[in-house]
């Protein structure tokens, strides 16, 4: 399977903007595909920095047409600053007959990210001071890195340990860590109004599934299908690697941070579990709201929604006081949560596709909301006007035209009205749609609404 095997534009992608068969069979269409995505991303030895992120980017410009920025070593954002860059070309413990009983090539968790080149002998006892094992999950690799820190270090599954018995062992990693860049990703999609929406997802995890390359796979087809229409507001997707990413990008974009009128980090979204929704810092913003309706609307009782917290993705970096930014957050079991979290147990059979298609369902109807949702005027607010005449009065009730006319009064959005008549957004919608036709509605625009 190469990357070229994804096409740059899914003939079915402009579905209708509501929940419904079109859009369920489009989601397990593009479920499948982001399984396929994720097999494909999978034995890139992503990083912090390296040619693990410039690969998995470029099999994402098969995908869509994505800018790569380079940032090179020692550039500061804010506290925090671009490390040297880290690449690996192979790494093994070999014992006397040149066995190599952990190998880099079998696995890259085998080697924790950031660890420093080694070439050498060494006693049982000092190999034992560089490998790190979960005695809890015997059977897997743990995930380990040095960022920011010097250091090197093998990762294997603790029944390991029984089989090491020679006394000595080779120990080598080819690695460099040199002065180089920090690369991202951006794409983004001109809108037609002042704002624009923001998603992001980390890429700096090498071999794990769940997280993240569920969130980069969930993420790109659901920008390549969000392409397709020219949207009211601009959509921008970053692909960064965690924490150092964000700030980086906040740093050199900090003149675009008025524009943001909403975003989603997306992270963690194809594991078996419920769908789960981490609220802004202020936690009643709209896109809260607009979460809350989906997941009421198509997951009642299951998906949870939790508060901001700093800690977990990097909603910690856009929601920190000095950004404040309306993100939230979309993911499946919460980081930390699930017991393959950050072990190889997140790998190719944890992450299934018809959760990828759930989550990027989520995130297609939440889009949808952030573009359409606005504010109207009724244009004969003195007394009920008369739909029957306008064709209108036999799918009043059903797309709520009476409340939309009645809150139509330029504070109430279309979002605030269906929830207001425990109605489908996409019902008033479709209803607004129609009673603008007619002329008994008028669009306020941004700029007018003092928003
Ligand atoms: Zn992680």
């Amino acid at each position: 399977m190469t990357a070229s095997n994804y096409p740059s534009g899914s003939p079915r992608g402009a579905a209708r903007s509501g929940p419904g068969p079109e859009l369920d069979e489009l989601a397990q269409s593009v479920g499948r595909e982001a399984k396929e995505l994720i097999s494909h991303l999978y034995p890139y030895c992503r990083s912090l920095t390296g040619n693990g992120v410039r690969q998995t980017l470029a099999a994402l410009k098969e995908v869509l047409p994505l800018s790569v920025h380079e940032v090179p070593s020692g550039t500061k954002a804010y506290d925090w600053t671009v490390p040297d860059e880290w690449n690996i070309e192979d790494a093994y413990v070999a014992d006397d007959d040149g066995r190599r009983i952990i190998d880099f090539k079998a696995h890259n968790l085998h080697v924790a990210g950031y660890s420093a080149p080694v070439d050498a002998r060494m006693q049982r006892a000092d190999l034992l001071a560089h490998l790190y094992t979960r005695p809890d999950r015997p059977d897997d690799i743990p995930y380990r890195h040095f960022y920011y820190r010097d250091g090197w270090g093998f990762c294997a599954p603790h029944r390991l340990l029984s089989e090491l018995t020679a006394r000595e062992y080779r120990v080598v990693i080819k690695s460099t860590i040199q002065p180089g860049h920090l690369t991202y990703g951006e794409f983004y999609i001109p809108g037609s109004a002042p704002g624009e929406i923001l998603f992001s997802t980390h890429i700096c995890h090498p071999s794990l599934c769940n997280d993240n390359l569920s969130g980069i796979a969930t993420a790109a087809l659901l920008a390549r299908d969000l392409m397709r229409v020219p949207p009211r507001y601009g959509m921008r997707f970053l692909f960064v690697p965690a924490t150092l990413g964000p700030l980086v990008w906040l740093s050199r974009n900090e003149h675009l941070l008025p524009r943001i009128r909403a975003g989603l980090v997306i992270a963690g979204v194809g594991d078996p579990g419920p769908l789960t929704y981490v609220r802004t810092r202020d936690g009643g913003l709209h896109v809260d709201k607009v979460a809350s309706h989906v997941l009421a609307r198509t997951r009642p009782g299951d998906a949870l929604i939790r508060e901001f917290a700093p800690k977990g993705y990097d909603q910690r970096q856009y929601c920190s006081p000095g950004f404040d930014l309306p993100i939230g957050c979309v993911m499946r079991t919460p980081d930390g949560e699930y017991p393959e979290y950050h072990t190889s147990a997140d790998g190719l059979n944890f992450v299934t596709a018809p959760a990828l298609a759930e989550s990027w369902k989520l995130m297609r109807l939440m889009a949808g909301i952030l573009q359409h949702d606005r504010r109207y005027l009724n244009t004969s607010p003195k007394g009920e006007p008369r739909l029957g005449p306008r064709g209108l009065i036999e799918d009043a009730d059903r797309l709520g035209m009476f409340w939309t006319l009645n809150f139509s009064d330029g504070r109430h959005s279309l979002l605030d009205i269906a929830e207001r008549s425990r109605n489908s957004f996409w019902d008033i919608l479709d209803g607004a749609r129609r009673l603008e036709a007619s002329g008994l509605l008028t669009a306020i625009d941004d700029e007018d609404s003092g928003s």
